[in-house]
């Protein structure tokens, strides 16, 4: 009796073992994308939906209103691509400095998709079930990845998703579900004063 009872929960865990390895732990979406722009700043890897039109996805962050370590943000000079690395970097600054977080070993990547369907899509691909919710973007600590879309993307969306990466990089036991939700939202409300 007992015997079978060790089988079966041996068995099982095996089961559950292989029931992870092969529905999320192994879709790691950052490696499906050939054909994407790569966009390298000093804090980020920005990866761009080969549909993203980049100059809609820069113009929609808008970052001039504060400043970060003395300065504005200047478009001067630079092509959509150096704005856009620059406007994540400032942007990530700016949330570390909001929380008072600054954890040492963050390099974020983001991946901007071209519409909500396909945010839909991987959301589905990485956790292998849909709450039917729509999001218009999301971060997931195992990949260190912000999930968004250039129809959506604003630089309050960004701000609550990397708000998500710095608390998940601050603590070392990290917080419940409910506190870090109240810190992105804290980011997003302060971002601007
Ligand atoms: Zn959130």
């Amino acid at each position: 009796m007992i015997k079978s009872k060790l089988v079966l929960i041996f068995l099982f865990t095996v089961i559950i073992f292989q029931f992870q390895a092969t529905s999320w732990a192994e879709y790691d979406p950052v490696s499906a994308t050939e054909g994407w722009s790569v966009i390298e700043s000093k804090y980020c890897t920005i990866f761009c939906h080969p549909k993203v039109d980049i100059n809609k996805v820069n113009s929609r962050i808008q970052i001039r209103f504060y400043d970060i370590n003395g300065g504005r943000f200047s478009a001067k000079n630079k092509s959509a691509e150096e704005q856009l690395a620059e406007k994540f970097d400032r942007l990530l600054l700016r949330v570390e400095k909001i929380l008072d977080m600054y954890p040492r070993k963050l390099h974020l990547k983001a991946m901007i998709y071209k519409n909500q369907a396909q945010i839909d899509e991987v959301y589905i691909r990485i956790f292998n079930y849909s709450d039917g919710e729509e999001r218009i973007s999301f971060y997931v600590h195992k990949f260190t990845t912000v999930f968004t879309a250039e129809q959506v993307i604003r630089e309050g969306v960004l701000a609550h998703e990397m708000g998500h990466a710095v608390v998940d990089h601050y603590f070392v036991v990290l917080p419940p579900e409910k506190i870090k939700e109240l810190l992105s939202q804290y980011v997003e409300l302060h971002l601007e004063d």
